[in-house]
C-alpha cells in the first residue's frame, strides 16, 4: 500500500512539472542572484537541504517529478548504474552551478531581496507555449539519459539538487524512503 501511495505522488509530481518546472530550475536560481534576489528555486533547494536533515532522501523518492519519470523508465532500461562514477559528474556540474551563484550575488552587491515567483510572475511555470521548448528539453535529456544509463541514471550523472541532500545525517524520517531505490536516487 505504501509503495502504491508513493507511486501514485510521484506520477501526480510529474504531471504537474509543467507548473512546478521554474522552482527546481537551476537556471531560474542564476538569473535571480545575478539580480541579488533569492528565487523560488534557491528556496525550494534550501528546505531540500533541510529535509535531508530530517527526513533523509524522502523527497528522491516521494515528491521529484523526475522521480516520477525514473520509476516508470524502470521497464525500459532497469541495470543499475556505476553511481560512484557518475556522483562525479554531479558534483562537478554542481560545484561549477553553485559557486556561480555565489559569485553571481557577490558580484551584484550581495542579497538584496526574496522573490519567490523570480522569473514565475504567473505563478505557473509554463504559462504560454514557448515556454513548452524549456519543458520538453528538461524531459528529453532526463529521459534520455535514464535509458542509456540506467536505473536513475540522470538523477546520478546530472541532478544539480541531491548534492543538497549531502547532510542525510538524521534518521527520523528514513522510513519515509523507498528502500534501495531512494537510496539509489542520490547516492
Ligand atoms: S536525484 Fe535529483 S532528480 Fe533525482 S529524484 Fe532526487 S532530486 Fe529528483
Amino acid at each position: 500500500m505504501l509503495q502504491r501511495t508513493r507511486k501514485a505522488i510521484i506520477l501526480v509530481s510529474l504531471l504537474l512539472f509543467p507548473v512546478t518546472l521554474n522552482y527546481f530550475s537551476p537556471y531560474v536560481s542564476f538569473d535571480g542572484a545575478m539580480n541579488g534576489l533569492v528565487s523560488g528555486s534557491l528556496i525550494l533547494f534550501g528546505m531540500l537541504f533541510l529535509s535531508g536533515v530530517f527526513l533523509g532522501r524522502a523527497w528522491c523518492g516521494w515528491a521529484c517529478p523526475m522521480a516520477g519519470l525514473s520509476e516508470y523508465a524502470l521497464s525500459v532500461n532497469g541495470k543499475s548504474v556505476n553511481t560512484k562514477r557518475l556522483r562525479k559528474i554531479r558534483l562537478v556540474i554542481f560545484t561549477i552551478w553553485f559557486g556561480g551563484i555565489i559569485v553571481m550575488f557577490i558580484k551584484s552587491g550581495g542579497i538584496k531581496g526574496i522573490a519567490p515567483l523570480h522569473m514565475t510572475e504567473n505563478v505557473i511555470s509554463v504559462d504560454e507555449p514557448v515556454k513548452y521548448i524549456v519543458y520538453f528539453m528538461v524531459l528529453l535529456l532526463f529521459t534520455v539519459l535514464t535509458f542509456a544509463l540506467g536505473k536513475r541514471g540522470a538523477c546520478h550523472s546530472i541532478c544539480w539538487m541531491s548534492p543538497f541532500h549531502l547532510l542525510d545525517v538524521a534518521i527520523p524520517g528514513r522510513w519515509l524512503q523507498t528502500g534501495k531505490k531512494a537510496q539509489a536516487a542520490s547516492a
